[in-house]
């Protein structure tokens, strides 16, 4: 039995289109959603995705301003740049790309992004407001995880779902939002002794590592749903995630490809949450 394709890229484009609405209806009451992209340095990788993400504002009707910066940059040019976005009305929310260069920090680069405008939802407002289940900007990789699971009917409640990965930005949020779905969560890392007996236990399985291939065939239990975060580069230039799909495929009920998963779908959630920043900013009402 072959598993069923979660299409990232399907869902993430019927996001953008009921996004398009959305910004059409706000524009028409004078409400222009706009995203500060701030790229520092010549990371090709980054400038990549800043281009996708600059991209996908044009197709939706987000304004999108775009700060391209040496990487000569100081700490303190930057940090005077987030403050005058922070004061700036025409920008509801601000992105800066990581990784920074290094001899910049990011950890305060990132906390001088105003609550109001973290789009990336990766500060301690955000992030608290996600352990609270109060309405905020939801990390946009583990957000978009559970589109595609709620796009395919799977319905965490009830399941045992299993992260490998325990990042800030992938791993926590997303159990935190397995969990808020009623999920039982359990969260696996790098000191997990026994990682393939818990991952059979999965009848949802994420894995955000960062490692080729790491989820073998055999540690995926029969028709469980399977979303593969991991972005690889493999030495023949090929990008793959961080389960072996192929193995993978035979034995899960849904899978999500790499490329064509979680990388659409983190944009998308990022536009949804620049949305959100505008309508809260423009003091509407929001919902989670
Ligand atoms: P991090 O490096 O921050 O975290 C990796 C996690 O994996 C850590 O918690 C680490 O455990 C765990 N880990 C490492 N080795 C093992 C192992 N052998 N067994 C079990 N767990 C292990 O990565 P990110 O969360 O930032 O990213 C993870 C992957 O997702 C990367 O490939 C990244 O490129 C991709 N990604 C994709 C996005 C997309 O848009 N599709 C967006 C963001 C990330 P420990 O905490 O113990 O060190």
């Amino acid at each position: 039995m072959s598993a069923e394709l979660i299409d990232g890229k399907k869902v993430a484009e019927r996001i953008r289109e009921d996004l398009k609405k959305e910004v059409d209806e706000l524009k028409s009451r004078g409400i222009n959603p706009g995203l500060a992209v701030v790229l520092v340095g010549e990371n090709p990788a980054s400038k990549k995705y800043v281009a996708s993400k600059e991209k996908t504002c044009g197709e939706i009707g987000i304004n999108s301003f775009g700060y391209k910066l040496p990487d000569t940059t100081t700490q303190k040019e930057l940090l005077d740049l987030i403050d005058k976005l922070n004061a700036d009305p025409k920008i509801n929310g601000i992105l800066v790309q990581l990784p920074l260069p290094k001899g910049l920090n990011e950890k305060e680069v990132m906390d001088r992004i105003s609550p109001a405008k973290d789009v990336d939802g990766f500060g301690p407002d955000a992030l608290g407001k996600l352990v609270l289940d109060e309405p905020g900007f939801i990390p946009c990789t583990p957000h978009g995880a559970m589109k595609m699971l709620e796009a395919y009917n799977i319905n965490p409640a009830g399941k045992h779902a299993v992260v490998v990965g325990r990042s800030v930005i992938v791993g926590k949020p997303l159990a935190l939002l397995l969990l808020r779905k009623n999920a039982t969560v359990t969260i696996c890392h790098s000191k997990t002794p026994n990682l393939k007996e818990e991952c059979l236990k999965a009848d949802i399985l994420c894995v955000a590592v960062g490692r080729a291939k790491m989820i073998t065939g055999d540690m995926v239990k029969q028709g469980a749903a399977v979303i593969d975060i991991g972005i690889n580069v493999t030495p023949e230039g090929k990008i793959v995630g961080d389960v072996d799909f192929d193995a993978a495929k035979e034995r899960a009920g849904y899978i999500t490809p790499v490329p064509g998963g979680a990388g659409p779908m983190t944009i998308a959630m990022l536009m949804y949450n620049t949305v959100l920043a505008a309508r809260m900013q423009a003091g509407m009402k929001v919902e989670i």
